[in-house]
């Protein structure tokens, strides 16, 4: 009946609707109903969509299609683009102003900046520097986290950065080898290997 892209896009529709009305409030039968039929009909079954599908809709109480909303967001691995959650978005371009304070700091010049493609269909975040960018982009729940979100944006970072300017950034001074962007005890931190591995700095205060 549909494309496989408008399928997506009503999917993506019926999804957005029940997520909203799941942290807002106000959430009503017909998307949770229209989403299990539609599963459904693309031959994927789950106790979800099987109850949904089988209880009179009028017996459904808030309680039920609360649980049975989450369920089918969870079955479908839902996550919220930036359009419905612009808090991931903050988180993401707060974790740039951070990381950029390192690659000011290690004296690189030149335009970063924090982007969506149109041609990108999976809806992530792109660093871009001086216009390029590189690797496979930052997918929106990674804003869910600060000290997380900060360690993926500082990777992107040095992706992009190290593809455009040919060169290791950042580096051990040390130990004269590439450091990498990690999660220790749960802040973000730059990490080198060499000497047994060591944490050099937290992202942000490379000096
Ligand atoms: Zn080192």
């Amino acid at each position: 009946m549909h494309s496989e892209e408008q399928a997506k896009q009503v999917v993506d529709e019926l999804s957005g609707r029940i997520y909203t009305a799941l942290r807002d409030g106000g959430l009503n039968a017909e998307p949770v109903l229209e989403l299990a039929s539609l599963l459904e009909e693309w031959g994927v079954c789950t106790p979800a969509t099987r109850e949904l599908l089988d209880r009179s809709p009028a017996h459904l109480t808030t309680e039920d299609l609360t649980r049975l909303g989450e369920s089918l967001l969870g079955e479908i691995n839902f996550e919220p683009t930036f359009a419905l959650e612009p808090r991931l978005w903050a988180t993401l371009e707060h974790s740039l102003e951070v990381v950029e304070r390192d690659v000011r700091s290690g004296g690189i010049i030149g335009t970063l900046s924090l982007v969506t493609y149109d041609w990108d269909c999976s809806g992530h975040a792109w660093v871009e520097f001086q216009g390029g960018s590189h690797g496979n982009g930052i997918p929106p729940i990674a804003g869910n986290d600060a000290q997380g979100a900060l360690a993926e944006v500082a990777d992107a970072v040095q992706e992009t950065i190290m593809e455009l300017i040919w060169k290791v950034w950042p580096v051990c001074a040390t130990h004269d080898r590439g450091l990498r962007a990690e999660l220790d005890r749960g802040i973000a931190v730059w990490r080198c290997t060499g000497g047994g591995t060591h944490t050099v700095a937290p992202v942000g205060e490379l000096s």
